[in-house]
């Protein structure tokens, strides 16, 4: 069994932007009240006290949008700071790392993940639900100062939506030819939005591999780590294209992570609630944290058996209820 060493730190539910694939206007979202979050202080607690201690190294903030939590660069030093963490990433939409991203390179954060869906302005705006100021351009600014910074590496998220952003796959795909990034392409998940685009609204990652083959040709590359994704590359390109297929493959099996959401949760599967800790609530309650390490223990004791990894049956909306934004994507 794959060591389970990565802890997702959902940092808040909130986001500047309403993705249609992820918290799409129209769907009313209950957001946590601001003393519902775990605090700085608890967040470091759990993982002094419960996480470390069983063997986790690898940790990524996120949310909602993580940029919007406005103690992110303090929490950024204090993780980069315990001896124990090997490996400190964050994934964002980018819209404030123009000015953000000198500032958290500095607390110790090398390893960053962005979202960009397109490289057309109308369709990007599109996607994210935006209908006043185009927010395209300072989105694209954003990542080009963490480019400048030094992120390495630096990777873009791309969810493919049929109809929205397909036809832009291969122009996606350039961006690596000259760049040392990593781009992404992500199955949509039915995941809280499920009739939106109905239940089959991903485009197996194969079929995107074969259209980049066609137009510029394609190359297995050496994978590192348990990641989900499976790495190729343009030949001669600089950076590399991940293929992340959650829906057409099943990649339980090699998952090393689990999840603790903004209020504190700890979510073994991302697919699945079984099993899910309150942390926060027991913290707040006083349990002593050897107590919560143990129920964590016991808990990642079982997530091979947690892992949901029936795909195709019943509807996506009966089966995901919560968004990405609530979980911590
Ligand atoms: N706001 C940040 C961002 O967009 O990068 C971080 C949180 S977001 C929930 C994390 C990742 O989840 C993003 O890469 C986003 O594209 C992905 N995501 C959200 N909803 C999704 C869905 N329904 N299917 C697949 N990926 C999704
Ligand atoms: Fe916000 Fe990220 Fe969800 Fe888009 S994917 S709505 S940027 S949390």
């Amino acid at each position: 069994m794959n060591p389970i060493d990565y802890l997702r730190i959902s940092l808040i539910d909130r986001c500047n932007f309403r993705c249609q694939y992820c918290m799409p206007e129209g769907t009313e979202l209950k957001y946590l009240l601001r003393q519902e979050w775990l605090t700085r202080s608890e967040i470091l607690l759990l993982l002094r006290e419960v996480f470390i201690p069983l063997g986790f190294t690898k940790f990524r903030l996120t949310g909602g949008e993580p940029l919007l939590r406005l103690e992110i660069v303090d929490l950024v030093g204090d993780i980069a700071a315990l001896p124990e963490t090997e490996d400190l990433a964050l994934t964002t939409n980018a819209f404030y790392l123009g000015k953000m991203a000198q500032d958290l390179y500095d607390a110790g954060l090398r390893r960053i993940n962005i979202s960009l869906d397109s490289l057309d302005r109308e369709t990007f705006d599109k996607i994210i639900g935006n209908r006043g100021k185009s927010r395209w351009q300072q989105t694209w600014d954003g990542i080009q100062t963490a480019y400048k910074v030094g992120f390495d590496p630096l990777k873009i998220n791309v969810v493919v939506i049929p109809g929205l952003n397909d036809r832009e796959v291969p122009d996606l795909a350039a961006l690596t030819r000259d760049r040392h990034w990593h781009v992404r392409f992500i199955e949509f998940m039915p995941i809280g939005n499920a009739n939106l685009f109905g239940d089959r609204a991903w485009i197996p990652s194969e079929e995107l591999r074969q259209t980049i083959r066609e137009k510029w040709g394609l190359e297995s590359a050496a994978v590192k780590g348990n990641g989900p994704a499976d790495i190729f590359k343009i030949p001669g390109a600089k950076g590399t294209l991940g293929f992340i297929s959650q829906m057409s493959e099943c990649f339980c099996d090699r998952c090393n992570r689990v999840r603790l959401s903004a209020d504190g949760c700890l979510r073994p599967c991302l697919l699945n609630e079984t099993g899910q800790i309150d942390l926060k609530t027991s913290l707040r309650q006083g349990i002593p944290t050897h107590q919560l390490r143990e129920r964590v223990r016991d808990l990642l004791a079982l997530k091979s058996e947690i892992n949901f990894k029936e795909r195709n049956s019943g509807t996506a909306g009966e089966k995901y209820a919560k968004t990405m934004s609530q979980i911590g994507g």
